[in-house]
């Protein structure tokens, strides 16, 4: 499949992890929009939030759980900001759904 995240995630393209395990990985952002701008990728392809199983939920719901748990030594002891783009109106440039995981400053009060 030629899907960027894909291929982070099964080497071909190399990307330093930040953390592994065997729902998903943790890579830097390429084009930081924040001082810390991770994505969190996981290791099963689907678009989108909206082309979620069930099970793909739970997935993402220990992804987020994980996250959590994780904050502190990724640098986000101040606060950080989960966002997940679907579609153009969204600007999703890459389709295979990911968590952008942004903060390490002070973030604007605006969405967007
Ligand atoms: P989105 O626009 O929500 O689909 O986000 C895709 C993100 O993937 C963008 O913030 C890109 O900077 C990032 N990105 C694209 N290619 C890579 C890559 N090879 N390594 C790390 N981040 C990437």
């Amino acid at each position: 499949m030629d899907c960027v995240f894909c291929k982070i995630i099964s080497g071909e393209i190399p990307s330093p992890r930040l953390y592994e395990d065997e729902d998903f990985i943790i890579i830097r952002d390429i084009a930081p929009q924040a001082k810390c701008h991770y994505l969190a990728l996981p290791k099963k392809h689907f678009a989108d939030v909206t082309e979620m199983t069930a099970e793909d939920a739970a997935l993402v719901g220990r992804m987020l759980r994980k996250i959590g748990e994780l904050a502190p030594t990724l640098g986000l002891t101040g606060g950080f900001r989960l966002v997940s783009n679907k579609g153009a109106d969204a600007m999703q440039s890459v389709p295979h759904l990911h968590i952008h995981i942004l903060g390490g400053e002070k973030l604007s009060d605006k969405m967007c």
